[in-house]
């Protein structure tokens, strides 16, 4: 991602050329803002709001992610990046006032599975055969402000076709040289040879040298595991089983031994991060969640033993709903190959048999969409899929809010409007909890204090 422009910090001496070359940036960046009504120029280059300021947020609703009845006529009191107060607007105030009206305010949205450096409707062996890590770097950050203007604040990035291009991402966004949500990264997948991340289905004599992710038993898992986290990895994405979006073993076939899956957590645990499972099938499911993993991702396939399995442990049920739909209907305009239109429509009904489970057995159940194999942006279409199988609205609120700062860890920080945690909140014009997908059209966006999108 070296492609992405970074304002020279203020501390460095910087040679007259660089700082005409970052005004010329700053002056773009000005006037993408006004065209794009964002509230000012500034919030494309900050990440977060002074200190001292306070502002205060008022709407006719507020949910706070916590699951409860609605704050009616509520406020939320910000200073600097952080909300200092949440209650009845009565009596509160502040330097200035974001008056919602009619709205409804809800903490910023968190979508556990995203691929946010891939450009959609570009398959991944083409990608690696024909383009740079500069065009992942650039779509990244194209799709980083496309997912923050949409409602979504936070996001785990679920691993970059060229390995390591969301770290940097994350970089530039935490710099607050792009917009983009606060991001937890995977660096580079985890997988076995042939399997669902081995993203080299070429000719045995055609190679991609720079893309070495593939580990096989457990010293190389263990040796790929301590390779993502040295190079910044925020979290472990393994692969335990076969995937839809690649050629390889099938979806339903566990990909990875019970040692291979163990030693994966049992490194990323000394280094005090999760591991993320990609999987399917009814038996790496199980397996990836005896072995500790954090989140079971897609779970197309769970059974009863399975989620029996994940109720005692604890683990957080991550599916994505809606990519399945659009693999099947706009398959052409996302120019993905016919195989795997096949493999996913092998999948059908499993999913929604496995939604019903999670909800019988009250997992936790959190956002996700593989946003990446459709369009970032689309990632609230997920919730209508939900509330569909029978899910509460609020229900599907708290799985983007709450539970997803949890399965991240991140619960201090982000998830809910409560004192303490980052400013992040979003404001639709029509109750989500009448109709839920009222949350596809988002029309207010604050992270960290800063409005980045406004009516
Ligand atoms: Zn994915």
């Amino acid at each position: 991602m070296r492609g992405v422009l970074v304002c020279p910090s203020m501390d460095t001496k910087v040679d007259q050329a660089s700082m005409r070359q970052w005004a010329a940036v700053a002056a773009i960046a000005a006037a993408a803002a006004v065209a794009l009504g964002s509230a000012s120029p500034r919030a494309l280059q900050t990440t977060s709001a002074p200190a001292t300021r306070t502002v205060l947020v008022k709407a006719a609703q507020i949910i706070d992610g916590r699951g409860g009845a609605p704050l009616r006529n509520g406020a939320v009191l910000i200073r600097g990046d952080r909300i200092e107060r949440i209650g009845p607007a009565a009596g509160m105030t502040a330097d200035r006032t974001i008056d919602l009206g009619s709205a409804t305010v809800l903490p910023g949205l968190i979508d556990l599975h995203t691929h946010l450096t891939d450009e959609v409707g570009t398959n991944w062996e083409s990608a690696l055969l024909t383009t740079t890590p500069g065009r992942a770097a650039i779509y990244g950050a194209v799709n980083a402000r496309t997912t923050l203007m949409a409602g979504f604040t936070t996001a785990r990035d679920m691993g970059p076709t060229w390995p390591y291009t969301d770290i940097d991402l994350r970089y530039a966004i935490d710099k607050g040289s792009v917009p983009g949500p606060r991001l937890q990264v995977a660096g580079n997948y985890v997988s076995a040879t042939g399997g669902a991340g081995d993203a080299r289905q070429f000719s045995i004599y055609v190679d991609v040298p720079i893309v070495r992710n593939l580990a096989d038993g457990v010293d190389e898992v263990r040796r790929v595991t301590r390779t993502n986290l040295k190079n910044g990895a925020d979290f472990i994405k393994i692969l335990a089983t076969g995937a839809v979006m690649s050629k390889g073993i099938p979806p339903g076939a566990q990909q990875y031994s019970d040692a291979e899956l163990a030693v994966a957590v049992e490194e990323a645990t000394r280094w005090g991060k999760f591991v993320a499972a990609h999987a399917h099938g009814a038996e790496g499911i199980k397996a990836a969640v005896r072995a500790g993993v954090r989140t079971i991702d897609h779970g197309s396939m769970l059974d009863e033993e399975g989620a029996r399995l994940m109720k005692e442990k604890g683990t957080f049920f991550a599916p994505t709903l809606y990519v399945g739909h659009a693999i099947l209907n706009d398959n052409q305009t996302l120019n993905i190959p016919a195989y795997q239109v096949e493999r996913e429509k092998a999948m059908q009904g499993t999913q929604e048999k496995a939604f019903a489970l999670a909800m019988a057995h009250h997992l936790p159940i959190a956002f996700a969409t593989d946003a990446g194999v459709f369009p970032h942006g689309e990632n609230a279409r997920e919730f209508k899929i939900r509330v569909g199988l029978g899910q509460s609205p609020m229900a599907a609120i708290e799985g983007a809010t709450r539970i997803a700062a949890e399965a991240m860890g991140w619960s201090d920080r982000v998830g809910t409007l409560q004192a303490g945690r980052f400013a992040d909140l979003i404001a639709v014009d029509k109750d989500p909890l009448a109709d839920i997908s009222e949350l596809e059209r988002v029309q207010f966006v604050m992270k960290g204090g800063l409005v980045h999108k406004t009516k």
